[in-house]
């Protein structure tokens, strides 16, 4: 049985911080940790936490103390996980498109860099020879699943140097004397089925064959969370199973044990996350209920923008009888986070909660309509602390220039 955070603790926190808050629980978080380990445990797998997914310090801090690596996406995210307190060596740097003196700069920081275009790796090759040791990202070109924008495995990509580029990217490594120490691949957040995954894995693989040296095998992520209770989820132990039989006769042909990388963020983060908002006012129109509340578009954007599904409770009524509500926010925009919901009778002044909102929720959120992000709690066992603070006035005005 997973955890969970019981409604009544959801209920006594939003009670006592107010809404809207992101509250997190640690517990979750550990569980999901553990059972990724636990699955591939035959593939002498590392995990690279996704800190874009959710990047508050003290949730950095936890993996750290599990003995996760992080990936990032950005110079800041880096120092973000340097001020957790990563070893360098811990942290692998996978840009898209950033410029060349930002690369050079994370160089200095010692993290494990990871080139996604050939003509960074050119420049790199150019000024660093084997000096600084690479990964390469590689686009199999395979469709993972069918949310096109978060996929990022087809074609028409911007991910990764092309399977197709192969024989280019040998042609620079040896010859500007590349030390090439991984290879690694994400095919997108929508992995539904295994055998996709493997059908990739078993390329990576076949790829791995053409440079000896190789230290790791990173495999990015994909693994898919249910948001809806009848939602397919990815079967991490069938997964584990058939990758571990696919990685013995791969460490066999390759002749030495190196390690396979993965780098969830979603699976790992995003069930351990609750937003609480406070219902503001309940609109009965000629077509619908409205529930209105105090947040929007600017504190959770993923059902506007990828039209994501997030299962809605009345923390304030847990076990009264469901009616049908269209959940809205109170931003100046279409912010609709659901229609047509049944959720247990609404009275204003409730605390409504949206589940699985622990990844892509807070690091989405703006200061659209100049409002306020939301707090940050974290949950550990029987005892929850604020690990961010909500807004203020003086944030917003921070960096304006006023005379
Ligand atoms: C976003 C991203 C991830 C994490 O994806 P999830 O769907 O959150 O698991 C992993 N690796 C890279 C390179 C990414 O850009």
């Amino acid at each position: 049985m997973n955890p969970f955070i019981a409604n009544s603790t959801l209920l006594r926190i939003a009670e006592e911080i107010g809404a809207p808050a992101y509250v997190y629980s640690a517990d979750i978080i550990k569980s999901k940790y553990s059972d990724l380990c636990k699955a591939f445990r035959k593939c002498n797998a590392r995990f690279h936490y996704a800190v874009k997914a959710l990047s508050n310090i003290n949730i950095l801090k936890l993996f750290r103390e599990m003995g996760s690596g992080l990936d990032t996406v950005s110079m800041q995210e880096v120092q973000l996980g340097l001020k957790a307190g990563f070893d360098p060596q811990d942290i692998i740097y996978t840009p898209n498109c950033v410029s060349f003196e930002e690369i050079e700069q994370v160089i200095g920081l010692g993290v494990k860099i990871n080139i996604d275009n050939i003509s960074i790796l050119e420049q790199l090759g150019a000024k660093y020879g084997d000096t600084v040791p690479v990964c390469i990202r590689i686009n199999p070109h395979i469709m993972a699943g069918g949310n096109y924008k978060i996929s990022t495995g087809h074609i028409d990509s911007k991910f990764g140097i092309s399977i197709h580029q192969l024989r280019h990217v040998e042609r620079i490594v040896q010859s500007l004397n590349i030390r090439v120490e991984g290879l690694h691949m994400h095919t997108g957040s929508d992995i539904l089925d295994a055998n996709v995954f493997l059908n990739a894995a078993d390329i990576l693989f076949n790829i791995a064959m053409e440079f000896p040296g190789l230290e790791y095998l990173d495999f990015g992520s994909g693994f898919k969370v249910a948001y809806k209770p009848q939602d397919v989820v990815t079967d991490i132990e069938e997964l584990g199973e058939k990758l571990a039989e696919r990685y013995a006769v791969f460490c066999k042909e390759y002749g030495k044990d190196i390690q396979i990388y993965f780098e969830p963020g979603k699976y790992l983060v995003s069930e351990s996350g609750y937003f609480i908002t406070k219902v503001n006012v309940v609109k009965h129109t000629t077509a619908t209920v409205f529930a209105g509340i105090d947040s929007g578009a600017n504190h959770l954007i993923r059902p506007m923008l990828y039209n994501a599904y997030h299962h809605i409770t009345n923390l304030s009524n847990f076990e009264g009888v469901k009616r049908i509500y269209t959940v809205v926010g109170y931003i100046c925009e279409t912010d609709t986070f659901a229609w047509d919901r049944p959720i247990a009778e609404i009275t204003e002044g409730d605390f409504l909660c949206f589940h699985n909102a622990g990844a892509y929720g807070y690091m989405m959120a703006s200061n659209y309509n100049s409002r306020f992000r939301p707090a940050e709690v974290l949950v550990e066992g029987d005892t929850y602390r604020l690990i961010r603070r909500r807004e203020t006035m003086e944030d917003l005005l921070a960096t304006q220039v006023l005379d």
